[in-house]
């Protein structure tokens, strides 16, 4: 019997057309004969404002590969409308990046619909995406981290609009060069590297903007090195690649800007320090309770052997020319086999 699979896509996330990128990737690979005996595919699209699209306009977008523009009429009923071709779906793949979508709440609505979805559920999701849970988690098992502070916009915007008292704290704990952050979301959005007290200032300001929770890190100088890891509980992970690029930090045009960063897979590390990235990998996978797949990212300091855990991804970006994909397509999993196991993943945790 062939399954039908909801493809999940676009989402409420400034990483609406990186999502619609990877679900053009992931229709592709349903499409090969070997997944089309044994799978209908059903796209839905989620507009920027949150209205869900089926049928002709979903798979319009994904042949298109360009958003549809949002009805500007929309009212709150009809964005909570969902089109009732949903009850057909067996099993859902949300391809969906940062808030909104990575982050547990439309998998809190799959989970209510009581049908398998690919990836983390709610508890795994919401601590992958906010930078400083995920942080007390993996202190918590012992993986090693750049000092940190967690800051609130309150304590940003209190008057005077930054306070010097927390720029000299944040200089004492941690110095310069540093980064602020939002704590949740993706794709470097919101992120700054400071060198100065004004930069400081205007980091803090800028990062309060986007999230209520904000944190603050000590800058290192390391290469950046990534594992994927795909399974429930015996989770794997893939061999490692790394990422390298002539801008300052990994930032939004380095991530989206063709030509900008270069994938090196395998990455050329010490045989030790390999496996300990692979072995944090999927320590860091089980610590959030992520499920299904992960991408966990690294910080390798060459001159001293040092690894830090940056973060996990809980659904990573999903092109073909995605780092994720490619660590597996590289690791002996082909695209399409990878989303057939990331299907069967879903079954077998709703069981
Ligand atoms: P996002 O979830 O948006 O990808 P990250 O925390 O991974 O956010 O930060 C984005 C990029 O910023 C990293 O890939 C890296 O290039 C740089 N960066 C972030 N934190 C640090 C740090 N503590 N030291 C050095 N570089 C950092
Ligand atoms: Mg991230
Ligand atoms: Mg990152």
């Amino acid at each position: 019997t062939t399954r039908s699979v909801g493809l999940l896509f676009g989402g409420c996330s400034g990483e609406h057309e990186i999502s619609i990128a990877s679900a053009r990737a992931i229709a592709q690979a349903f499409s090969l004969d070997s997944n089309q005996a044994a799978y209908t595919l059903l796209p839905f699209y989620i507009q920027k404002n949150g209205q869900w699209c089926d049928g002709a306009s979903a798979q319009q977008v994904l042949a298109s590969g360009q958003p549809l523009a949002s009805e500007a009429t929309d009212t709150p009923s009809e964005r909570w409308h969902l089109p009732p071709t949903v009850a057909e779906v067996d099993v859902w793949f949300p391809i969906l990046h940062g808030p909104n979508g990575e982050d547990g709440a439309v998998q809190g609505l799959l989970k209510l619909m009581q049908t398998p979805f690919v990836g983390s559920g709610i508890l795994g999701s919401a601590i992958g995406m906010d930078k400083l849970a995920m942080k007390m988690v993996f202190a918590q098992v012992g993986l090693p981290q750049v000092n940190y502070m967690g800051i609130t916009r309150a304590q940003v915007w209190s008057n005077p609009c930054v306070h010097p008292k927390l720029c000299d704290e944040i200089e004492a704990t941690l110095a310069y060069p540093c980064f602020v952050k939002p704590a949740n979301l993706g794709s470097s959005v919101g992120i700054s590297k400071v060198r100065d007290r004004t930069q400081l200032e205007a980091a803090l300001d800028s990062a309060a903007s986007y999230d209520r929770r904000l944190i603050v890190e000590a800058g290192v100088v390391a290469r950046e090195v990534e594992c994927a890891v795909l399974g429930n509980d015996a989770p794997q992970a893939s061999i490692v690649g790394e990422i390298t690029y002539q801008s300052d930090f990994y930032d939004y045009e380095t991530k989206y800007t063709e030509g900008k960063a270069d994938l090196i897979i395998p990455a050329h590390l010490p045989a030790s320090i390999t496996t300990q990235i692979q072995t944090m990998a999927t320590q860091a996978f089980t610590a959030i309770d992520a499920a299904g797949l992960a991408r966990v990212d690294f910080f390798y300091v060459e001159a001293t052997g040092d690894v830090f855990i940056n973060e996990i991804n809980t659904m990573p970006g999903f092109t073909a020319t995605s780092m994720y994909p490619q660590l597996w397509a590289a690791s002996g999993i082909p695209f399409p086999v990878l989303v057939d196991r990331l299907v069967q993943l879903a079954f077998e945790r709703h069981a």
